[in-house]
């Protein structure tokens, strides 16, 4: 990476609005969001539950295993 094309990188503590708070690599020191992750439905709900599935299909092409 070149030199000097980069701004300076924190660990910005973020701050979301349901109380919750984290850190994240970030251009800023401190965020504050409306919605996070751990509030977030599309990310509490849908991405895990996509998630899992992934994992389970891994599982049963790697075991031979037919999904039904
Ligand atoms: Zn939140």
């Amino acid at each position: 990476m070149r030199e000097g094309i980069h701004p300076d990188y924190y660990q910005a503590k973020v701050v979301c609005n349901c109380g919750n708070e984290f850190v994240t690599g970030s251009t800023k020191e401190d965020i504050h969001v409306e919605i996070c992750s751990k509030c977030h439905p599309f990310y509490t709900g849908q991405q895990k539950a996509a998630a899992a599935r992934g994992r389970i299909d891994k599982f049963n092409k790697k075991y031979g295993v037919q999904s039904k």
